[in-house]
């Protein structure tokens, strides 16, 4: 039986390490965290997966929350000006629901599953002296860390992504005692200041709540967050700002209480892709995958949904290179074939991170054109059907003619 080595247990090394149990393999999964120690933790984050990813977990019995969680059935989205004056406001249905279920309980729980189902799990904080030593004990070695620190292994491959610095500062809080008891997914644009998103989300002591979260520029009017210290601190700022900047979703903030004086994170990400491949002293080669190799900021809600996607494509091309070498060709084409797909997922970031003259045209499109906005949010889900008109202005423009949509050029001029 072939063994394998996955280093870091979130969301990629956890399904990874479950989907090849299920594939007859031996895996040893490291974590540096016990499962106690996790579901006491800070948040992690306020991960949203959409319905391929969910799919996923579906398909390999880890969907244990769906019974339980809020989900999102519709997005509304607003576009505002950075004196709280709503500009543009447009609904629309989700086909499939979206779910965010808090990674404190989902890791602890899968961890869980993984020794149930036959997984070996240790519990220790990989050095890379340690990751070095390990890798002639497998066949393959998988390294799942997230953005910690074993991800610096793998230089960066400026080709594919080439941010320095943050493009947002990000804050958030998992909340309680909102108005409104909503199932959708809420978010303002603010164009030059940030973006603002509140959506339903199932807290890890299994109870639904709402997470809040804070996409500011840095420099600009919402970039308050980062010298907060304590819980109480960033409830009172969250609603300073929503009141400031978004004053029509205040009434519904107003009486909310963080759902724990830890429950929320500051902080921000520089956008990075990786080499898929670390050499190691000793001479062994082991591969990266998920945020490890390729770190989204949260903008577009893709790190996650990347990050089980890429653990179920290595999980099948594993599978069907049988009982052969799992050598640097092999781990290099595994890795090019799942950028043809994440390149597209780093687009959309990008776009929203750095918005096109043209996506304000887009949005504006979609408040008219209930097609166009279900286009948009499906790209969410799969990115690659947004190629090429919401990349490129010429296509779409091609893209907003063929969608009979009156919004050329002109009509976001009159609506703004
Ligand atoms: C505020 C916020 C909001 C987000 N919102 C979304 C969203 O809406 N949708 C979405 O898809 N994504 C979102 N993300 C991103 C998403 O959470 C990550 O992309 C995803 O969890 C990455 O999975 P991963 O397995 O690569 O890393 P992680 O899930 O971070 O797991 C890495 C694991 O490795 C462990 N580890 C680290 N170093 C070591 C070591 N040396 N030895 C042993 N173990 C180690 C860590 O403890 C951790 O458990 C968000 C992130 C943040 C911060």
């Amino acid at each position: 039986m072939r063994r394998i080595g996955i280093i870091g247990a979130g969301q990629a090394g956890l399904y990874l390490g479950i989907s090849l149990l299920e594939a007859g393999y031996r895996v040893t999964l490291f974590s540096e965290y016990t499962p106690e120690a996790i579901l006491a933790s800070k948040p992690i984050s306020t991960t949203m997966l959409m319905p391929d990813a969910l799919e996923l977990e579906r398909n390999l019995g880890l969907n244990f929350w769906d019974d339980d969680s809020p989900s999102c059935e519709e997005i509304h989205s607003n576009i505002s000006d950075a004196d709280g004056n709503l500009i543009l406001v447009m609904s629309n249905i989700l086909e499939k629901p979206w779910q965010a279920v808090d990674q404190r309980l989902k890791f602890s729980r899968w961890m869980q599953e993984f020794v149930c189902r036959g997984g070996e799990l240790v519990i220790q904080k990989m050095t890379p002296l340690e990751l070095d030593q390990c890798a002639p004990n497998y066949d393959l070695v998988l390294v799942s860390v997230g953005k910690g620190s074993l991800s610096s292994l793998f230089e960066q491959d400026v080709q594919k992504s080439d941010h320095d610095k943050p493009k947002r500062h990000i804050a958030g809080g998992i909340f309680t005692g909102l108005k409104e008891d909503f199932s959708a997914f809420k978010v303002t644009n603010i164009f030059g200041v940030g973006e603002i998103m509140l959506f339903p989300f199932y807290h890890k002591d299994k109870k639904p709540a709402f997470a809040v979260g804070f996409e500011a520029y840095p420099g600009g009017v919402m970039d308050r967050f980062l010298g907060v210290q304590s819980g109480q601190e960033l409830l009172e700022l969250s609603k300073q700002v929503i009141q400031e900047l978004t004053p029509w979703n205040y009434e519904i903030v107003e009486n909310m209480e963080l759902t724990d004086d830890k429950d929320w994170l500051c902080g921000a990400i520089t956008p990075t892709v990786r080499h898929a491949i670390a050499h190691l002293p000793s001479g062994a080669t082991v591969m990266g995958i998920a945020d490890t190799v390729i770190l989204h900021d949260p903008i577009a809600a893709q790190g996650g949904n990347n990050a089980l996607k890429m653990a179920h494509l290595v999980t099948q091309r594993m599978i069907e290179h049988g009982n052969l070498k799992f050598d640097e060709s092999w781990m290099q084409a595994v890795f090019a074939e799942f950028w043809e797909y994440a390149q597209y997922a780093n687009a959309l970031a990008d776009c929203l991170l750095t918005p096109t003259p043209f996506l304000q045209n887009i949005l504006a499109a979609m408040a008219e054109n209930p097609e166009i906005a279900r286009d948009y949010f499906q790209g969410f889900n799969h990115p690659p059907s947004l190629f090429p008109w919401f990349f490129d202005a010429e296509e779409c423009q091609k893209y907003l003619a063929r969608k009979n949509s009156r919004t050329v050029e002109s009509n976001y001029v009159a609506i703004l």
